[in-house]
């Protein structure tokens, strides 16, 4: 530590602090940037949610500024390790310029269109994210710091990006860990209209940025949809959790030979099917499944239904530690059933988004899959999130997205000291 007492004071005027116990600073000095709540020793000057707190080590040292949230688990969010930085609207214009600017450099100019313009913590903007689809920007403020300055952040997106609306959808259930209660609506400028189109890798797909998942989009799969289309012609493919189709409509323009969308949602597959028209495909190669996924798998299996392709982009199965080993399963279970319907020579496109679960577990999980449904199979590529979804070295939660393209290559006779489903009974370890 360098930075004197004395120092914190000089950007916070002698504000609030929240004082860290001995040795609790370590991470903060690797800039990773949450304070959690058994880390700190004592609060002063009676901050309330979202107020900006300096962070201090037990001897005074200033080690960081950052927004506090009396509620969480995660009682401080930083805004930056800089004593000489203050926390104000030209801190939050100065992110957002730099944020905008990094996706200027690396995305071509259709994806720009449709793209993650600020991916939170990743982004230095704990708890912050936008999506920009076509003229209108899509927000989550899902922290107590980026909540309390969601006036400032709207304004600069809007004088920075310059869309024609900005819309808020804060309906996500991580607000509750922070006492916020869900928001949705118009922020700023012109209400969006009920779909928006967007363009990806050529392909038109309609967005609902006020009622579909998140902000509308599952833009973080973006370059696997382009991977996925590169494999898709003349195949049968499976679309398994759907949503609007985006993995489906890719493999149909790339000139798969039908394809199956399976969904719990109907009103998502509704979607789907726009989706497929919009882009002049053919209806009649494209079936869309209504229905549980394990269910539909498992009669898909029982009847002898094959799929040269499969993609399985399951929702978040882990929310917290607790769920991990239960998810663990699912994922297992939801593996299993793809590796059963996977034809010879077929390729899985199997996803998790759960950031709680480690890669390499996810890995074993699959290789239990295969395992338990006969199947010999060779990752010949991993996936992950798209660019514009960066993780910042210091917040490895920042990674979440992980995929392995899985291909078939023959039988696998179950060795005799193996037995299915040992899942539960230790072969793959399962946290918690
Ligand atoms: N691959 C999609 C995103 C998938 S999001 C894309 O590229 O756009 C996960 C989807 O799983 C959601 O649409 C949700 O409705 C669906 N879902 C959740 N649980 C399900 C279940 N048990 N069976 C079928 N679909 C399910």
């Amino acid at each position: 530590m360098t930075n004197t007492a004395g120092n914190a004071a000089a950007g916070n005027g002698g504000g609030p602090r929240v004082v860290l116990r001995a040795g609790r600073e370590k991470s903060l000095l690797r800039r990773h940037p949450w304070v959690f709540s058994g880390a700190v020793r004592s609060v002063a000057g009676d901050p309330g949610r979202g107020d900006t707190v300096d962070i201090v080590a037990a001897d005074g040292a200033f080690v960081a500024r950052g927004a506090y949230s009396p509620r969480s688990q995660i009682r401080a969010r930083v805004w930056t390790f800089d004593p000489a930085e203050n926390v104000d609207d030209a801190f939050f214009r100065e992110r957002i310029r730099s944020a905008l600017a990094r996706r200027d450099a690396l995305l071509g100019a259709q994806a720009r269109q449709a793209c993650r313009l600020i991916n939170a913590e990743s982004d230095g903007l704990p708890g912050v994210v936008a999506d920009r689809y076509g003229d209108f920007i899509v927000c989550q403020f899902l922290a107590a710091g980026a909540e309390r300055w969601k006036g400032a952040i709207a304004a600069s997106l809007g004088e920075l990006a310059a869309p024609r609306g900005i819309h808020e959808r804060s309906d996500a259930d991580v607000r509750l860990k922070e006492g916020l209660a869900p928001v949705k609506g118009r922020l700023a400028g012109e209400e969006p209209p009920e779909l928006i189109e967007i363009a990806e890798q050529g392909r038109r797909y309609l967005v609902d940025v006020r009622g579909g998942h998140k902000t509308g989009f599952y833009l973080d799969q973006r370059e696997n949809r382009a991977a996925f289309a590169e494999r898709a012609a003349g195949k049968t493919v499976l679309n398994c959790f759907a949503y609007t189709g985006g993995f489906g409509v890719a493999a149909l323009a790339a000139g798969a030979a039908r394809v199956v969308n399976v969904d719990s949602s109907q009103p998502s597959l509704a979607l789907a099917a726009r989706n497929v028209e919009l882009n002049g495909l053919d209806p009649a190669r494209c079936e869309n499944v209504a229905g549980d996924a394990f269910e539909v798998l498992r009669a898909f299996a029982a009847g002898g239904r094959t799929f040269d392709l499969i993609a399985l982009d399951p929702p978040k199965f882990a929310d917290s530690r607790a769920h991990l080993p239960k998810a663990c399963r699912a994922y297992k279970d939801i593996n299993m059933q793809a590796f059963k319907v996977l034809g010879r020579g077929g390729m899985l496109f199997t996803f998790s988004c759960s950031g709680l679960l480690a890669p390499d577990l996810f890995q074993k999980i699959v290789a239990d899959a295969a395992l338990d449904a006969g199947r010999c199979a060779q990752i010949v590529a991993r996936l992950g999130q798209a660019a514009d979804h960066p993780a910042a070295l210091a917040f490895p939660e920042g990674t979440y997205l992980k995929g392995l393209v899985a291909a078939e290559c023959g039988d696998n006779k179950p060795a005799s000291g193996w037995k299915s489903g040992t899942q539960e009974r230790g072969a793959t370890r399962i946290p918690g």
